[in-house]
């Protein structure tokens, strides 16, 4: 183990805790509103501001700083190899949002590599902490742009079609900010060999059972789909009950089976009704149509692969039942993401010396971890969220948690970065 890591202790955590504290109200500052909620959308000036300030926050602490075409920024501690461990998160938050999704995983990455380049100096690999622009989707539904453009999986013409709700297009909102959409293909990477990303649990599971680490070893598959119920819309007096073809009490039933299929698999499986729209929708008219949205999500393909098929079979049996006629459509699957064993057990065993209490946990929400680890092995851990709280204005980590986080990665990036390869 390098000397230098002897110098941690509760101390050393709590002044990284402090000074982690200190740079997540610097940047909570861009984009904050009057209820205490962080709203900062890609390509917006807050964002732009929130930007710049990390980014002198990193060269302050003696790292190289550098923009990509779609503008997220870097801060490097050059290695004697050229091969790049990265470490950080995203930038941007949802509308109405808190102060610690993303930004909080950006800021212990700069804290953990601006405390190896001043205790450890030069590693082996090269480390750069990533301050990714854009992952919420908030202003456009560019799912994942930041870490995408990364990966070359953004495709020719998606920043021209891609508008935000007052109609800018997103090529307009990267002009407007300086960056050419024409040069995109340019933050394409090929010289990352391991990504590691902390961020908030966004859940309850570590702030109930009390510890600290989660350290993330796949992310849930996810399987949307929307079924379309059609009946009879007509009058609400004229018609009797025994000739209604109503959707939406068909859209309920549908509903609450749905509800049923998740529990009697038990967890982890999740199901939501997010979205049920009603045709006409007027006081006085028997609902005619209704559609809803289902999300699943569990982290085995197969049981997803079940799950699809009980909701079908639900489905046509409510659709028989009232005489409707039903139509499912599968709109979004996304396959469970397993992360890389030995970035996970470098985790666990920086947990273990740093005496932290940790788990092995999914993570039900998706992360540009994903993305990334389509280039290079990936993992995620995370630290509590209070009450489980996340995308609110009131989302907090507790700063102990946060210094033995910071802990957490310095010990894995020694691992992974000052150790040969
Ligand atoms: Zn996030």
């Amino acid at each position: 183990m390098p000397a230098g890591l002897s110098r941690f202790g509760a101390e050393e955590r709590r002044r990284l805790a402090v000074e982690a504290c200190r740079m997540l109200e610097r940047l909570r500052r861009h984009g904050a509103g009057p209820d205490g909620s962080v709203s900062r959308l890609v390509y917006t000036p807050e964002w732009q501001a929130a930007m710049d300030e990390v980014a002198l926050w990193l060269s302050e602490g003696g790292l190289e700083v550098r923009t990509d075409a779609v503008g997220s920024r870097f801060g490097r501690l050059a290695g004697e190899l050229p091969e790049v461990v990265l470490t950080g998160s995203h930038m941007d938050s949802v509308r109405g949002g808190g102060a610690y999704d993303g930004v909080l995983g950006v800021v212990m990455a700069g804290c953990a590599v601006r405390w190896l380049a001043a205790h450890l100096g030069r590693p082996r690999r090269t480390l750069e902490v990533f301050a990714n622009c854009e992952e919420e989707s908030s202003r456009f539904h560019c799912n994942f742009w930041g870490s995408r453009a990364l990966a070359g999986l953004i495709e020719p013409g998606e920043s021209e079609r891609l508008r935000d709700a007052s109609g800018t297009s997103l090529a307009e909102a990267m002009s407007a900010c300086g960056f050419d959409p024409a040069r995109i293909p340019e933050a394409r990477r090929s010289d990352l060999v391991a990504y590691l990303e902390p961020h908030i649990e966004q859940g309850p599971v570590l702030f109930q059972a009390n510890q600290v680490i989660g350290v993330v070893d796949r992310i849930v598959g996810l399987r949307m789909l929307t079924v379309d119920l059609d009946g009879m819309a007509g009058h609400a007096g004229t018609i009797p009950m025994a000739h209604r073809r109503d959707a939406l009490t068909g859209a309920a039933e549908v509903a609450l089976g749905t509800e049923r299929i998740a529990r009697r698999r038990g967890a982890p499986t999740v199901a939501t009704v997010g979205s049920l729209v009603v045709q006409p929708g007027g006081f006085n008219q028997v609902p005619g149509a209704a559609e809803l949205t289902i999300d699943f999500r569990h982290p085995e393909e197969q049981v997803l692969d079940e799950l699809e098929s009980e909701l079908r079979q639900l489905v046509a049996g409510v659709a028989a039942s009232r005489n409707l006629t039903a139509r499912v459509e599968r709109r979004l699957g996304q396959r469970p993401v397993h992360f890389d064993e030995r970035l996970c057990a470098a985790l666990e065993a920086a947990c273990a010396e740093a005496a932290v209490p940790w788990r092995r946990m999914p993570s039900h929400a998706g992360h540009d971890a994903q993305l990334i680890g389509t280039l290079c092995p990936a993992a995620m851990f995370f630290v509590p969220s209070r009450d489980g709280h996340s995308h609110r204005p009131d989302e907090r980590t507790e700063p102990e948690h946060i210094g033995a986080g910071i802990e957490v990665l310095v010990r894995a990036l020694v691992q992974i970065a000052y150790a040969e390869p």
